[in-house]
């Protein structure tokens, strides 16, 4: 992206402070999509103005904005970076994607032209992002050749200090048979090292959660998943989209989907069917119904991509399988954490909310 096409999608937002579409209190500009760090003279261009502009607007989202970034890790201890996080630091908030040990890691992370893993250049660098970041989470895909290696990663994650794990299957269909119960073997397995070794205490993976697995009741929330729609992405061109994953290079086999761009602003008609999306009009009778429905994600570009038509009212179910493993797996950690909680007289430990997981 150059500065002139960031400053125009800048500009428009701006411009537009009153319009419907970004009525909002605060603001997330988010970099995402490529590694950031690669283009830090340019994201400190864009930072710069953005402030520039918010206080030269006496806008109210002056001192009430995030920059988000979320990146390999390579470059994390470059100068130029450091000075970006130490000038920005009360604003700022920084994913670095791990995975969990180097086999796992290795296994998707490899440069370009080359078969060499990144792991060793990211973890060299996960010291200095705690203690700059204490308390940073990471988010971890899991697909098929993944799974043998899910328990080891986590528990590795939690063994270099990250007490956060957000960790997810990918929503495509990669799901090989038996695939469903090689994954709830290995989260039963880690729920017995974290239950075992008192892991719980201080730590936090996403898979176990209480409330998942249960069939959806009358007073179950409608909403959709996620947040297509309701978050303006933009791509190096200045065309804007409902999310990264209706930008033609997160496709397989769908057209993009361009709702506007930074010379003609938002097509509202265009958002619209993004902003009407919900549970129920996407689902099956069999998903609404379903004993083991709350907490079964879904991705709304992979429901387009994975539609029979190009609609974004059809929810994919590829991870149907996963979920369920999941919910059995999710099942075992709560009993058995109670159990051994009750026997001890000891108090179960707080309960934590996670981000949706795209
Ligand atoms: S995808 Fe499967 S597990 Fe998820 S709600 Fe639908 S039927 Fe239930």
């Amino acid at each position: 992206m150059s500065f002139e096409v960031a400053k125009k999608a800048i500009d428009y937002i701006l411009d537009n402070e009153n319009d419907s579409n970004f009525a909002t209190e605060s603001v997330i500009w988010d970099f995402i999509g490529g590694e950031p760090f690669l283009e830090i003279d340019l994201i400190e261009q864009i930072t710069n103005y953005i402030k520039s502009e918010l206080y030269r607007r006496n806008h109210h989202w002056f001192n009430s904005y995030r920059l988000n970034f979320t990146t390999n890790g390579i470059n994390y201890d470059n100068p130029k970076v450091q000075q970006y996080i130490k000038d920005n630091y009360t604003h700022i908030g920084i994913t670095i994607t791990i995975d969990g040990t180097k086999r796992k890691h290795d296994l998707n992370r490899v440069y370009k032209n080359s078969s060499r893993g990144s792991y060793d250049d990211v973890v060299k660098n996960i010291p200095l992002y705690l203690s700059q970041f204490p308390g940073a989470s990471t988010k971890v895909t899991i697909s098929s050749e993944d799974i043998p290696y899910i328990k080891e990663s986590v528990l590795h994650l939690f063994s270099l200090g990250i007490n956060e794990v957000n960790i997810n299957c990918v929503f495509e269909d990669v799901w090989k048979d038996g695939d469903e119960l090689l994954f709830e073997n290995q989260l039963i397995e880690l729920a017995d090292e974290i239950i075992d070794n008192k892991l719980y205490e201080g730590n936090v993976c996403s898979f176990y959660n209480e409330n998942i697995g249960k069939p959806l009741s009358t007073t179950t929330s409608d909403q959709n998943w996620c947040g297509a729609g309701m978050m303006l992405s933009i791509d190096a061109q200045g065309n804007f989209y409902p999310c990264t994953r209706f930008a033609g290079y997160s496709l397989r086999n769908k057209k993009p989907i361009i709702i506007g761009n930074i010379r003609d602003g938002i097509n509202n008609n265009l958002l619209r069917p993004f902003l009407s999306l919900t549970r129920s009009s996407q689902s099956t009778d069999e998903c609404i119904n379903c004993d083991y429905a709350y907490g079964c994600a879904w991705c709304q570009g992979e429901n387009y991509d994975a539609a029979d038509t190009p609609t974004i009212y059809q929810r994919a179910t590829a991870i149907c399988k996963m979920h369920k493993a999941r919910v059995r797996a999710n099942n075992y950690y709560w009993n058995k954490l109670y159990r051994k909680l009750e026997l001890e007289g000891a108090e179960k430990p707080a309960e934590k909310s996670f981000d949706i997981n795209c």
